[in-house]
């Protein structure tokens, strides 16, 4: 094993701001003078208190998060909320509508139709979830409990460009890969969750932000876990929060805060995302995977249209210090994935390699 970090395109859990965890590091024996890890820290003792409510403050901030919007720090993961939704949420009328972009938005309706009747409002898998419906494509029920759709297809590389119209229906979205890399406009939604292992933190807390009069109708199944509710109530503490997470959490806001928060971010993100497109678009030999319209800044997939040839590319890369750029088998090919905390070097070198590699190959 080489002492270098490697530039690591993984798809989640992702790469954190060498930053974050060069300070986390620094304080893992001995938080603040505490004489211990935050590892050991009494979830209700105040030290720990302090980091769990800057934490939220700070979360609250950088997304803008207008105040009769709860922020709950979760465990369970994106999947949990998949049954969490409907528990929650199917009783106003016992139907919801889905968009289906991909495999976790199928995910999602299939664990919902347990709970209530799930209508497809849209699919994209047609043509592999390879673009994102329009809106005059979407069949709306207004009669729906909610509407739920996946923001970005971590698989496919696909991300909506526009947030639905669903006139007085509340929207859910799964932001798991993308929440946090630009601003959003938290008061159009219902429920926003996101699984933290890309742009967040380590695997292990989910973020649910929730529009309060959401809460108290879950259906009388509901265990006591997956109650809003409950979870609102006990300000994430029912039970013993992801407390190392949701600090890890308030380090990479406080990077975040430094880079411009999700303003700064959206800049930067797009610049990244631009190089490795304009390499795709000028390129014989690799070729998007996903629809230019569609196109994920999150995730860049692509392929050379020759096996062979994909495995080499991915073997060569790995060779030279970009790792994980195997795409997902329901696609095939490569897959960059360039979170927040990818540097932009990482995508300059890559972009070059990419060239590089073409021009010895062709
Ligand atoms: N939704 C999306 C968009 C994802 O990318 C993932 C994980 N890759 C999930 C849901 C599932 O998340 P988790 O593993 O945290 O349950």
């Amino acid at each position: 094993m080489s002492n270098e970090r490697v530039y690591n395109f993984s798809a989640g859990p992702s790469m954190l701001p060498l930053p974050v965890l060069q300070r986390a590091g620094s304080e893992i024996t001995n938080y603040g003078g505490t004489g211990m890890s935050v590892m050991e820290m009494s979830h209700r003792g105040k030290e720990y208190l302090a980091i769990f409510n800057a934490t939220k403050e700070k979360f609250r901030k950088v997304l803008n998060i207008p105040e009769d919007y709860e922020i709950l720090f979760l465990q369970g993961g994106a999947t949990t909320q998949f049954a969490m939704v409907p528990l929650n949420l199917m009783s106003r009328t016992g139907k919801a509508d889905y968009a289906i972009t991909g495999n976790f938005s199928n995910n999602a309706y299939k664990e919902a139709s347990k709970y209530g009747e799930c209508n497809i409002a849209a699919s994209s898998a047609d043509k592999n979830h390879t673009y994102i419906p329009s809106q005059a494509e979407l069949k709306l029920d207004p009669g729906a409990s909610y509407f739920h759709y996946c923001a970005n297809n971590t698989i496919y590389g696909t991300e909506w460009k526009y947030v639905p119209d669903t006139g007085d229906v509340p929207i859910v979205c799964d932001m798991s890969s993308n929440i946090l890399s630009k601003p959003v406009d938290v008061s159009k939604y219902g429920i926003i969750y996101a699984g933290a292992q890309k742009n967040m933190a380590p695997a292990g807390v989910t973020v649910v932000i929730i529009r309060k009069d959401l809460a108290g109708h879950e259906l009388p199944i509901t265990p006591v876990m997956l109650n809003y509710a409950t979870m609102i109530k006990g300000d994430s503490m029912h039970n013993t929060p992801p407390a190392y997470n949701i600090y890890i959490l308030g380090l990479v806001l406080d990077w975040l805060i430094d880079l411009g928060g999700v303003e700064g971010m959206e800049k930067i993100k797009s610049k990244k995302s631009k190089i490795l497109y304009d390499v795709l678009d000028e390129s014989k030999m690799f070729k998007g995977a996903a629809e230019k319209e569609a196109r994920s800044d999150m995730n860049v997939t692509f392929r050379t249209g020759d096996e062979e040839l994909d495995a080499k590319f991915v073997s060569e890369a790995t060779k030279a210090g970009f790792v994980q750029l195997k795409g997902h088998r329901l696609v095939g090919g490569m897959r960059a994935s360039i979170y927040n905390a990818m540097p932009m070097e990482g995508v300059e070198k890559l972009a070059d390699f990419m060239r590089r590699f073409e021009a010895e190959n062709s």
